[in-house]
Order: C-alpha cells, then structure tokens, then sequence
C-alpha cells in the first residue's frame, strides 16, 4: 500500500500535533470536518481537547452519525484523551448533551486523574510497542474503568486502564502527540495499512 491517508477530526483540540506526528510516521495526514473529507480517509484519529465541545461540534457540522456509521464499519480509529472518550462505549460522568461516537466496550471515567493543574508525566509500558515505555503526558486525562470481553487493555498506570484497543479501535488517555516520540502513531498508521491490505484483497 502506498502511504495510507489519514485523517484527524479537526473541530476543536490538538490537531496540528497530531498532523505532524502522522505525517512522520508515514501517512498522508489531513484534517477532516465535513463528511465527504470523511468518507477519503484510510484512517482518522480523534485528537485531545474537549470531548463535550467536540460531540457538539461534530453534531453542528453533520458528522456524527457519518462518523458512527464508518466506526462501525471498521475504519481504524485513534482516540487520545478527549479522543479516547468518544470511542467509549459508555461515559460513566456525561455533560448534558455528550455524545459518543463509541466503537470501542469500555466505561470511561473523564477527568479521573484530576484537574488541569494535577496533570503530569509518566513513563507508560504499551503492549505492541517495543523498546523503552512511551512518556504520558495526562491532561486532565480520563481513566478506563472497565472493558467488555472484546476490548484489550494494553496499558495500564497506577492500576488504572490507559490504553485498550478492541479491533481497528485505539484508545489513550495520555497523548503520545505531544512528545516528539511517534511509535503509537506508527502502531496506528501500521493498522490502517493492515486494513488496507484486508480490503485490496
Ligand atoms: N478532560 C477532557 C474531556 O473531558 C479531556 C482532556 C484532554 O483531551 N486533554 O474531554
């Protein structure tokens, strides 16, 4: 496959970190707010910022049921952070009108490990990436609660799920865009590739 195109929702968040982290890890990568920019992209990552902010942006701009539509089919996904949010299936603590996108069985707890100015770094162990543990940077950052039998825990801090991926679906709380380090979003364009293979066949 030539460079897989991979898209991030760009209705509010950190997009451009996640636009340069992409593009050093081999794609094509272009932000995406309507649903025909939607409907050309191998790949999408949903970014950190607001997930309250972004689920009604996404239903302003016509997307969200767009956005659901093509989860379910299997377009690989990536959530950081508020991102991680929206793939759940279930937020435990929603603000009035919160939507998800879901995709992925697990409850998540949104600003588990504290307020913005509790927000920290830490060294995350990631299963599927190799060499030294990845640094965290938590954000006002969610926690995983629980999964469903489908879901897989690949990281966890301080007992608490981190990372899960279930199928084409990737979910951190931490974000891995911020730090120069792109072995998760080489992980993430490696399943879009990997789709793409699937679906030449
Ligand atoms: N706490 C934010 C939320 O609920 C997420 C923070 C982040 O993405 N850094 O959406």
């Amino acid at each position: 496959m030539t460079a897989p195109v991979v898209g991030v929702l760009a209705l509010q968040g950190d997009v451009r970190e996640h636009l340069t982290a992409l593009t050093a890890a081999g794609a094509v990568a272009r932000p995406v707010r309507r649903p025909d920019e939607l409907a050309a992209v191998d790949g999408l990552v949903l970014p950190g910022g607001e997930s309250t902010t972004i689920s009604k942006l996404a239903v302003l701009f016509g997307v969200l049921e767009p956005l659901r539509a093509r989860v379910r089919d299997g377009l690989p996904v990536y959530g950081t952070c508020a991102g991680m949010i929206l793939l759940a299936d279930k937020i435990l603590d929603p603000r009035s009108g919160q939507e998800t996108i879901g995709g992925i069985d697990m409850i998540v707890r949104r600003n588990a490990f504290g307020r913005q100015n509790e927000s920290f770094e830490a060294a995350v162990d990631i299963q599927g990436v190799d060499g030294d543990p990845v640094e965290g940077v938590f954000i006002r950052a969610p926690w995983v609660e629980s999964v469903g039998a489908a879901a897989e825990v690949l990281a966890e801090h301080e007992g608490h799920i981190v990372a899960v991926r279930q199928g084409n679906a990737l979910a951190t709380s931490f974000h891995p865009e911020l730090t120069g380090d792109h072995r998760v979003h080489r992980l993430f364009t490696d399943m879009v590739r990997a789709r793409g293979a699937v679906d030449a066949l």
